[in-house]
C-alpha cells in the first residue's frame, strides 16, 4: 500500500509538470497572439422578456490558439490577470466592441465585461471616453459589467472609478449576481444600472418551485432597488415562460435566442428579431 502510494504520487506530480508546462507555453502564445492582434469578439444579445426586441449585446472575448484550438475565456482571461495584461485585452475589447456597436441599427446597446485589476491597471474613463469620441457613439449605449468579486477585490478604488463613470451616462451591471460573496451592502452603495443573475438560478426553474420562488425573490430584490433585471442562461421555452409569469426580469440572454455570435452575423441577427 506504501508503493502504491508513492506511485500515486509520482502521477500527481507529473500531471502538475504537464498542467505547468501547458499553462507557461498557454501564458507565452497569449502573450503573442495579442500582440498579433489574434484574439477576437462575439456577441451574445439581450433580449426584453416580453418583446423579445434585442436591446444589447455582449461582447465575449475568444481565441482560437493556432495548435490547440479555441481556448476557453474561462482559462485565458484568468491567466491574462496573473501575467498582468488583462488590461490590453480589456483596451482591445472596449475599443472593438464600441466599434462594432456603432453599426448597428437603433439603440441597441453593448456590454463589456472588466475585470477587478482593470481598476488599478487602466485609466477606464479615459479608455472609454477616447472609445466613445472615436466611434461617435453615445454613453448610454455603453455598458460596463463587473462581478462581486472584481468589486471586492477594489473596493475603494471599484467606488471612485464606477461613479465616473455612471457620471459620464455608461450603465453599470453587476455580473452573475449572487454567485459571489452575500454582503448586500455594495448594492445599494455603487451606481449599479442593472442586476445579472446567474444562470444557477434560472438552470432548474422549469422543474422546480422552489428554484423559481428564489428567482423571483432575487429578481424582486433588484427591481426594490430600480435595477434594469436580467436572467442569465435561458435555454428553453420553458423556462421562459415560467419567467414570464413568475418574475418580474426584464431581460434575458441564453442560447435559447442566440449563442454568441461573430459581429457579422450579430448585425444581421438583430436586423431579423427588430426589423
Ligand atoms: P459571463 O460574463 O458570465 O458571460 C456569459 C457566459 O455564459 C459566456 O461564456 C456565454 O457564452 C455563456 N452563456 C450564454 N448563454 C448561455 C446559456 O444559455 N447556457 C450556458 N450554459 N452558457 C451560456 P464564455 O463566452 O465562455 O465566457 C465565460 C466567462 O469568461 C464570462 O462569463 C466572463 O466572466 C469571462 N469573459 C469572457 N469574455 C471576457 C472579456 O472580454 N473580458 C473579461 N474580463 N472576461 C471575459
Ligand atoms: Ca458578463
Ligand atoms: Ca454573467
Ligand atoms: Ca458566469
Amino acid at each position: 500500500a506504501k508503493g502504491e502510494g508513492k506511485g500515486r504520487c509520482q502521477l500527481f506530480h507529473q500531471q502538475m509538470d504537464i498542467d505547468y508546462h501547458y499553462r507557461q507555453r498557454l501564458k507565452a502564445d497569449l502573450r503573442e497572439a495579442l500582440a498579433a492582434g489574434a484574439l477576437s469578439l462575439v456577441f451574445q444579445p439581450l433580449l426584453d422578456i416580453s418583446s423579445h426586441r434585442v436591446v444589447s449585446c455582449e461582447a465575449l472575448a475568444r481565441w482560437t490558439h493556432p495548435e490547440l484550438g479555441p481556448i476557453p475565456p474561462a482559462t485565458f482571461i484568468p491567466l491574462a490577470e496573473e501575467m498582468g495584461i488583462i488590461s490590453e485585452i480589456t483596451a482591445f475589447v472596449v475599443r472593438s466592441a464600441v466599434a462594432e456597436c456603432s453599426q448597428w441599427a437603433g439603440e441597441i446597446g453593448v456590454a463589456v465585461n472588466v475585470s477587478g485589476r482593470d481598476f488599478r491597471g487602466l485609466d477606464l474613463p479615459g479608455l472609454v471616453d477616447e472609445a466613445l469620441a472615436e466611434s461617435g457613439l453615445s454613453a448610454p449605449r455603453l455598458e460596463l459589467e463587473v462581478t462581486e468579486t472584481a468589486v471586492i477585490e477594489e473596493t475603494d478604488l471599484a467606488q471612485s472609478v464606477l461613479e465616473s463613470l455612471s457620471a459620464r451616462g455608461i450603465s453599470i451591471a453587476l455580473d452573475d449576481f449572487g454567485t459571489g460573496y452575500s454582503s448586500l451592502s455594495y448594492l445599494s452603495a455603487l451606481p449599479f444600472n442593472k442586476l445579472k443573475i446567474d444562470r444557477s438560478f434560472v438552470q432548474d426553474i422549469a422543474e422546480d418551485e422552489r428554484a423559481l420562488s428564489l428567482l423571483a425573490n432575487v429578481a424582486r430584490l433588484g427591481r426594490d432597488l430600480d435595477l434594469t433585471v436580467v436572467a442569465e442562461g435561458v435555454e428553453t421555452e420553458d423556462q421562459l415562460r415560467a419567467m414570464l409569469e413568475h418574475t418580474g426580469i426584464q431581460q434575458v440572454q441564453g442560447y435559447f435566442f442566440s449563442r454568441p455570435l461573430p459581429a457579422r452575423d450579430i448585425a444581421e441577427l438583430i436586423s431579423h428579431l427588430n426589423g
